[in-house]
């Protein structure tokens, strides 16, 4: 037996125990053990940016892919100051999971460049960008590997590195990533999606334990492109939204937060941010919307948020996991003794991915959607998602998040098995 990996960093050493758990209650075999444990290909670029002010700095960038099992690796591209090579890891491990739980003909990637986006300017982005883009330019393609956002970018970013490889190629490759702009090969209802999904299996944990979402309250983390769309999703379905937040604090009222109002106010935002959202939205300024008092909480902003520290203080019973790895073991342990229910992030904020198969497949037809015939595929397959992890976790009384990691990995094991080891 290959010795079993360990990791210092929290999340990729999270989703390697969790897969080795699942695998062994599923008594899947060593080899795939082995095998799925290690990402196929990790690539880190340096990436020299020539500043606003004239002088050089260099940036470090990954792109890494779990697996290609199941088709194309896939994953989104972020930009924040903690990005490195073990947290693209386990992120990668973690898409090739949800993939495969959302049934999507994909494998798992991540990528990303450690930097802090809030404090560069337009134009140093677009260098960073372009430049990380040219250097990880090989291993992108509609048929190996798809990129789309993640935390701190977005459309523009998208167009920069569309832009930047059709340039190389000497030819436009719009399938190449997704979470375009909808006015440059992207997909109306894309730019929801998350949020959409995140939401939709909130309503449908109301649903599957009888409860009625207008007399439901919920506090959601982050107010970015996940948050601010669960939010709005369930605002429009009738729960009361209780509180929000951003890196600027947390906003609460009891009575409800104006949702439309808190649009407005990130909209009319040069950092895009809910800066001084108590005054222009009637709520008040409370210390941590982890606290808040609420029925079900969605942390949508950044992993490990949920952990021993934190965990004893949630009010919430009902967890729905909006980010990618916002609950430690530790933190989750301690969820579990006292009873609170978790949907784990890879089935919960599943509906970008699935959205943005959507957006590649469009692409690759060179046709588009309605709006409407999106979300309604979207919101069916996320309903039937979420019920299968459900009645599989029912059955055989496991966690939601074993009951996924289980159904996940067995799907990649089978298709692994037929292909054989050469992948
Ligand atoms: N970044 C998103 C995620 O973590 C979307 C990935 C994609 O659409 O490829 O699921």
């Amino acid at each position: 037996m290959q010795t079993r990996r360990k990791s210092s960093n929290v999340l990729l050493n999270t989703a390697l125990q969790e897969f080795y758990g699942a695998a062994d209650e599923m008594g899947l075999n060593e080899r795939l053990i082995s095998i799925l444990s290690h990402s196929e290909r990790m690539m880190q670029v340096s990436i020299p940016v020539e500043m606003d002010d004239g002088s050089v700095e260099v940036f470090d960038g990954y792109r890494v892919q779990h697996s290609t099992a199941l088709g194309p690796s896939k994953g989104g591209i972020r930009y924040d100051p903690g990005v490195d090579m073990d947290e693209c890891e386990a992120l990668a491990m973690l898409m090739t999971w949800k993939c495969s739980l959302a049934g999507i003909p994909y494998g798992g990637g991540k990528g990303g460049i450690c930097c802090d986006p809030l404090t560069m300017s337009r134009r140093e982005k677009e260098r960073l960008t372009r430049t990380y883009a040219a250097r990880i330019e090989p291993i992108l393609g509609r048929w190996s590997d798809v990129p789309a956002p993640d935390m701190n970018t977005g459309g523009q970013e998208m167009v920069w590195i569309l832009d930047t490889v059709s340039k190389m190629r000497g030819k436009l490759e719009p399938a190449i990533l997704t979470g375009k702009p909808v006015s440059y090969w992207g997909s109306m209802g894309r730019n929801e999606a998350t949020g959409r999904g995140v939401a939709t299996c909130g309503l449908e944990l109301m649903r599957v334990l009888d409860k009625n979402p207008g007399s439901m309250t919920a506090a959601v983390q982050g107010f970015g492109n996940v948050g601010s769309f669960t939010a709005k999703t369930l605002n429009d379905a009738g729960v009361r939204i209780v509180a929000i937040s951003d890196i600027t604090g947390s906003y609460y009222s009891a009575g409800g937060i104006d949702i439309h109002r808190a649009f407005d106010t990130v909209r009319a935002n040069p950092k895009k941010l809910l800066e001084g959202f108590e005054k222009t939205g009637n709520c008040e300024k409370i210390d941590d919307v982890l606290f808040a008092e609420c029925d079900f909480l969605f942390p949508c902003a950044r992993d490990g948020v949920i952990n021993s520290e934190t965990a004893g203080k949630i009010r919430a019973r009902y967890i729905v996991e909006g980010a990618n790895g916002p609950t430690t073991p530790e933190g989750e342990a301690v969820l579990d003794d006292a009873g609170v229910m978790v949907v784990p992030d890879f089935l919960a904020n599943s509906g970008g991915v699935i959205g943005s198969y959507f957006e590649w497949a469009q692409n690759l037809q060179g046709a588009f959607w309605t709006e409407e015939e999106y979300n309604n595929k979207l919101v069916h397959i996320m309903k039937g998602n979420f019920r299968r992890v459900w009645d599989y976790s029912e059955a055989k009384n496991i966690k939601m998040r074993r009951a996924a990691t289980m159904a996940a990995i067995q799907r990649v094991a089978d298709v692994s098995e037929m292909r054989g080891l050469f992948l």
